[in-house]
């Protein structure tokens, strides 16, 4: 691949020739003294698009003006709120309509989807997890499990890398889920993992899942918004995300949930709510539950409309730039930054340690370093200069230049301050 030179000008010319150049100006950058600072953790927590202010104020101005009558005459009637955001989810994760909605919260909706998607029955009682899942995933798969009754230390195995490795080898993944065989009631792994930023090859675990007899579900927080996916076609069983990390979409903004097609009219339990229900017979207000023969259908409440709205013209950004050119941009950005890091530390031996696959196709945008000497040091001080990254003990720095707003300019900055932090020239 080629990439730009680890100089200004060319980093700048790059900037000058990419497509994507101009949704850096609908962000809003935290400045320190009137210059954006380097922001690469939109993993954590995406930059503000400067259209959401106004979107809400005019979410307030309904609100004001139609009281109770806004689910039917606000601009975006509150009653069908979550459908205006089907298609670009849908594009997203690729998936079809009816397979996706937008409800809830990540952790949330895990649940959710594991009280459909995780029955355990007979011997089949296990789950088998990613190497260090983000804890939030733990505590959910072991509490389920826990809710049948099971015991989580037996039923949730986490797969383990090979002896001094920090990645997971597909081969392997394939064979643990092989070895477990009909014990296996479902693999839940993230889409790619937080820590080390390794994508998964989602495809063949769902496949070889399914060969087992076993659910395949994804946890997509890391994902949604950073790879593309074709979820419907691979076949995953289910899947969920949050939309403020890479989608740009605020704190704690609203969830994404996706049941594939072939589950949408099936006899799965599910803990059931009114917004689930048949939307043609739901203000009947009828005592039987009526589930809705879409993703919807696993709705529990009415739509978190201000979280909704922000995410409205986030992922209308996504839509409109496609998911494919941030892909492409993303792989110079990312193979950018890695250069650059990988130029540092062969000149200055500098004990870096790049975790993150090398192979592009096996990650996103993020990049997590080991930098195994005074690494919270160069941590604090890359943030004194106005770069943000951010530290995950014991050792590692995660950046995430992401495509949608990041700038090779942004890449080559960061290789000067952190050569300033390093102390070297
Ligand atoms: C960010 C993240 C979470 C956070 O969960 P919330 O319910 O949104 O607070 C959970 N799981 C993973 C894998 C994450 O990356």
């Amino acid at each position: 691949m080629q990439l730009p030179e680890n100089t200004l000008e060319s980093a700048r010319q790059w900037d000058a020739q990419d497509p994507l150049n101009a949704f850096r100006e609908q962000f809003l950058i935290p400045k320190v003294e009137q210059t954006p600072i380097v922001y690469f953790t939109g993993n954590s927590l995406g930059l503000q698009p400067r259209d959401a202010g106004a979107a809400v104020e005019r979410e307030m101005e309904d609100w004001a003006r139609y009281g109770v009558e806004g689910h039917f005459h606000a601009r975006h009637p509150w009653f069908s709120y979550h459908e205006r955001f089907a298609a670009g989810e849908a594009s997203i994760v690729g998936a079809r309509l009816e397979e996706v909605v937008l409800m809830n919260q990540l952790t949330s909706n895990l649940h959710f989807l594991l009280i459909s998607f995780y029955r355990p029955k007979g011997k089949r009682v296990k789950i088998l997890m990613e190497h260090g899942p983000f804890p939030s995933d733990r505590y959910a798969l072991a509490s389920q499990i826990a809710l049948h009754g099971l015991d989580p230390t037996e039923c949730l195995v986490e797969m383990q890398p090979r002896e001094g490795e920090q990645l997971l080898r597909t081969d392997d993944i394939l064979a643990k889920i092989t070895e477990l065989g009909d014990e296996l009631a479902l693999v839940l792994f993230g889409g790619v993992n937080y820590f080390t930023g390794q994508a998964f090859n989602m495809e063949a675990i769902t496949a070889k899942a399914h060969e087992m007899g076993a659910m395949a579900g994804f946890d997509l927080a890391h994902a949604a918004g950073n790879i593309p996916m074709q979820l419907h076609d691979w076949n995953v069983d289910f899947a969920c995300w949050c939309t403020y990390k890479y989608l740009n979409s605020g704190p704690g903004s609203v969830g994404g949930a996706f049941v594939h097609q072939r589950h949408l009219k099936s006899e799965l339990p599910r803990l059931a709510g009114w917004w689930g229900h048949d939307k043609k017979t739901r203000f009947q207000m009828g005592p039987d539950f009526s589930p809705m023969q879409t993703a919807e259908g696993w709705q529990v409440s009415n739509a978190p409309v201000f979280n909704m709205v922000i995410h409205g013209i986030a992922l209308a950004q996504f839509v409109q730039a496609g998911m494919e050119r941030l892909r492409t941009k993303s792989l110079m950005l990312t193979g950018y930054a890695e250069a650059i890091i990988d130029q540092i530390n062969d000149k200055h031996l500098a004990g870096l340690q790049v975790i993150t696959p090398r192979d592009p196709a096996q990650r996103g945008c993020q990049l997590s370093i080991v930098a195994p000497v005074k690494g919270k040091t160069i941590y604090n001080r890359l943030t004194e200069r106005a770069v943000s990254v951010d530290w995950r003990e014991p050792s590692v720095i995660r950046l995430a230049p992401v495509p949608m707003y990041n700038s090779f300019e942004d890449v080559f900055r960061f290789g000067q301050v952190l050569k300033e932090c390093l102390g070297v020239k």
